[in-house]
């Protein structure tokens, strides 16, 4: 489905970013990894191969962005997919969130989004084609209690994704943001068991994804069978009820 294609995707050292680039080498591409531990990067690369190149960035820094993204270009000769998954969470109720707290998740989930599509975008203007996927969350839909900093990040990347899709239809690029639930990666394991039994009543699958199911939606919308889908929010989270 993504034979000859490369694709960067942000935050691939862990989770879902490293589902997602093992399923996009399955069917075909040949993935950048970008994140900021080489020890964790060098250890996918070992897993999945040759396909699989990274570098080492830490994607709030823009001119950091500008610079990978070039080398990319340089040494692969195009850039067809963007997915933009690099995220963290500083929960707390907004009472007590200081003003570090609000701007380090914002300037991650958010700055991050801006920096790579930014540097990725003068590429795929000149090839007349991309797709950039942004990974958002339900919670920037519906909000959650202890992440409005989470949370506006999330939303953000959605007003995000469909102002691109706007701008950028008439070149050959989509733009498409995923809203996963509740999956199972280091981002949630932490969740305190009560918490987590709690939404797992709220969930009519009975159970939190993995981080594979969340991939095999990027591989699809990443492939020419979504050619007419673009400022779209695409919900995986197994019908969990806000
Ligand atoms: P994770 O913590 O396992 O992975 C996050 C990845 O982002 C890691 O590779 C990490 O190194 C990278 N990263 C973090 N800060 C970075 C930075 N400044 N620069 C570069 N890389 C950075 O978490 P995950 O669950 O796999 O999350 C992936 C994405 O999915 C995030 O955007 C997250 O918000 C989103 N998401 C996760 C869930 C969930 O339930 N796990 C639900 C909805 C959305």
């Amino acid at each position: 489905m993504l034979d000859n294609k490369v694709a960067i995707v942000t935050g691939a050292s862990s989770g879902i970013g490293r589902a997602i680039a093992k399923k996009m080498i399955e069917a075909g591409a040949t993935v950048i990894g970008v994140a900021r531990s080489e020890d964790k990067l060098q250890s996918v690369k070992e897993w999945l191969g040759e396909n699989f190149h990274y570098k080492v960035a830490d994607v709030s820094e823009y001119e950091r962005a500008l610079q990978v993204v070039r080398e990319v270009y340089e040494e692969f000769g195009r850039i067809d997919i963007l997915v933009n998954n690099a995220g963290i969470t500083q929960d707390t109720l907004l009472a007590r969130m200081d003003k570090e707290k609000w701007q380090k998740v914002i300037d991650v989930n958010l700055g991050g989004v801006f920096n790579y599509t930014k540097a990725a975008l003068t590429y795929m203007m000149k090839q007349r084609s991309g797709v950039v996927i942004n990974i958002s969350s339900v919670v920037g839909l519906y909000g959650n209690a202890g992440q409005a900093n989470y949370a506006a990040s999330k939303a953000g990347i959605i007003g995000f994704t469909k102002s691109l899709a706007k701008e950028v239809g008439k070149r050959g690029i989509r733009a498409v943001a995923i809203a996963p639930g509740f999956i199972e990666t280091p981002m949630t394991e932490n969740i305190p068991e009560n918490l987590k039994k709690l939404a797992l009543e709220s969930i009519p699958l009975g159970r939190f994804g993995q981080p594979d199911e969340v991939a095999n939606v990027v591989v699809f919308l990443a492939s020419d069978l979504a050619s007419y889908i673009t400022s779209t929010v695409i919900e995986v989270h197994g019908g969990l009820a806000f």
